[in-house]
């Protein structure tokens, strides 16, 4: 039935099954790559559809999500959850809330999910959800009556053993508390039903950490694998929200210099090096000030590039944390013209396909994101196993813990990456995160 399995016939009609979904054609381009050769070579997973089911949703959920701002005007926003996979465990992923929240976005993030949480080998499916709100500029009130309006909604389709959201671009602790506090009025249970919740109530210590520290530590690793180290290392780092910050702190512990952080706005280059002081600032001024970046310019005195990014900085390392496709073709191709000699990713596919192709062209060591970052929902799952116990675990037992993961995930990418003596971690972690959801599949039978 599947004799015609190829990339080409295969995109084609996934592109005529989810018109105008750029993102999603995208994250499954970059899969199908590695994967579709591996099962021609294993019929098993041909015959069962497997790549087939892998990329359709469970389902799809969309509403409407209606709150009053502080002027009593009302406002209608669009929710969504897109529960895509629950063969290892409950559908696992976070909510994003940003204006470019839409279909395509929340389906390549939930599909790479499904990958990135079979890695972490704790047993969690995927999932991924969020809104088209735009939380800057808005007063606590309307943030959290806006929180409140969502999980009216999302409440009804979630869990603990069903779908365990979690954070993303646009939330954090308090919009997870928020939500938290209306699950909670609403169903009249406490349970782990999210996470990234606070220490208070059931949130995991080192869990906002985790995202930045693992891609620093995957980093570490990927190159302890090629007998370097982050130590001594000039470091990019894009994004200044909780990624990037979390990011710079360990490339800091793990004696790399760090000279650039961005947002939305642009980007600042600091020569000097971002110390543990410096990052101080940019936390209490993106966390609890919401402010910008070029306000870091202005206080240390370093540059501040309006409207660009910061690849064109030379460095040793790169470490994009803030968005999907913020490397493109000529992004890519100049930070291996300066020498940069390998890229983690903290943000979920912040490099185009072009990108790609050049770093492996340039033969540069490349962690995508669903290996790089997968730190976070690791923690997550922690938590939850946290949660189910009602234990608490120490900073130290926790971080060892993710240690022990991000170094799991770079065992099992250099299994399956090895391409003539290149190590290719975006065929490792395709192929070690599919096989193990792909199994669960055929062992359920046509479901
Ligand atoms: P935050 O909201 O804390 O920070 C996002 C950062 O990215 C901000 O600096 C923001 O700038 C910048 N940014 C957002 N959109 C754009 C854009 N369109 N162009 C340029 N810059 C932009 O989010 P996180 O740090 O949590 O998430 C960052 C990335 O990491 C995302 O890709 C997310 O999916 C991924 N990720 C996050 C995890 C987590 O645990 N939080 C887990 C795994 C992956 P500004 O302030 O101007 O908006």
């Amino acid at each position: 039935m599947y004799a015609d399995l190829s990339i080409e016939n295969f995109m084609s009609g996934l592109k005529k099954r989810n018109p105008g979904e750029t993102e999603f054609h995208q994250a499954v381009y970059e899969v199908a790559e590695s994967i579709i050769p591996y099962i021609l070579e294993n019929p098993k997973y041909q015959e069962a559809g497997i790549f087939q089911r892998m990329t359709e949703p469970d389902r799809t959920i969309i509403f409407r999500v209606v709150w009053e701002d502080d002027e009593g005007n009302i406002r209608v926003n669009r929710g969504y959850r897109v529960q895509f996979n629950n063969s290892i465990g409950p559908y696992k992923g976070g909510l994003r809330f940003h204006p470019s929240v839409n279909l395509s976005i929340l389906k390549f993030l939930g599909f790479e999910q499904t990958f990135k949480n079979s890695l972490t080998t704790l047993p969690m499916g995927a999932g991924k959800g969020g809104a088209d709100f735009n939380p800057k500029g808005k007063s606590e009130r309307e943030i959290m009556r806006f929180c409140q309006a969502f999980m009216t909604e999302l409440s009804h389709h979630i869990g603990p053993f069903t779908d365990v959201p979690a954070g993303d671009i646009g939330v954090g602790a308090r919009e997870i508390s928020y939500m938290f506090g209306q699950y909670k009025r609403l169903c009249h249970e406490f349970t782990g039903v999210l996470t990234g919740k606070a220490l208070e109530f059931g949130g995991s210590l080192i869990r906002k950490e985790a995202t930045g520290y693992g891609c620093a530590y995957f980093m570490e690793e990927m190159l302890k694998h090629h007998g370097d180290s982050i130590s001594g290392k000039t470091c990019v780092v894009s994004g200044s929200g909780n990624v990037a910050q979390f990011c710079t702190q360990k490339i800091l512990q793990l004696g790399g210099k760090v000279v650039t952080l961005s947002d939305s706005g642009g980007f600042i280059h600091d020569p000097n090096g971002i110390d543990q002081e410096k990052l101080n600032y940019v936390i209490d001024l993106k966390t609890n000030r919401r402010g910008r970046i070029s306000e870091y310019a202005e206080k240390f005195g370093c540059d501040y590039h309006a409207g660009e990014r910061p690849w064109g900085v030379p460095c040793d390392l790169a470490f994009p944390c803030a968005t999907q496709n913020e490397i493109e073709k000529n992004h890519a191709e100049l930070l291996v013209a300066n020498g940069c000699k390998a890229v983690s990713e903290g943000a979920n596919m912040p490099t185009t396909i072009e990108g790609v192709s050049v770093f492996h062209n340039a033969k540069i060591l490349y962690a995508p994101g669903k290996a790089a970052n997968a730190g976070g929902v690791a923690v997550s799952g922690l938590e939850m196993t946290q949660n189910s116990i009602r234990l608490a675990w120490t900073s130290q037992e926790l971080e060892e813990r993710l240690q022990n993961i991000m170094k799991s995930i770079h065992k099992q990418c250099a299994t399956y990456g090895d391409d003539n003596g290149y190590m290719n971690y975006v065929k490792g972690a395709n192929l070690a995160g599919f096989i193990k959801v792909a199994d669960a599949m055929l062992a359920y039978g046509v479901i």
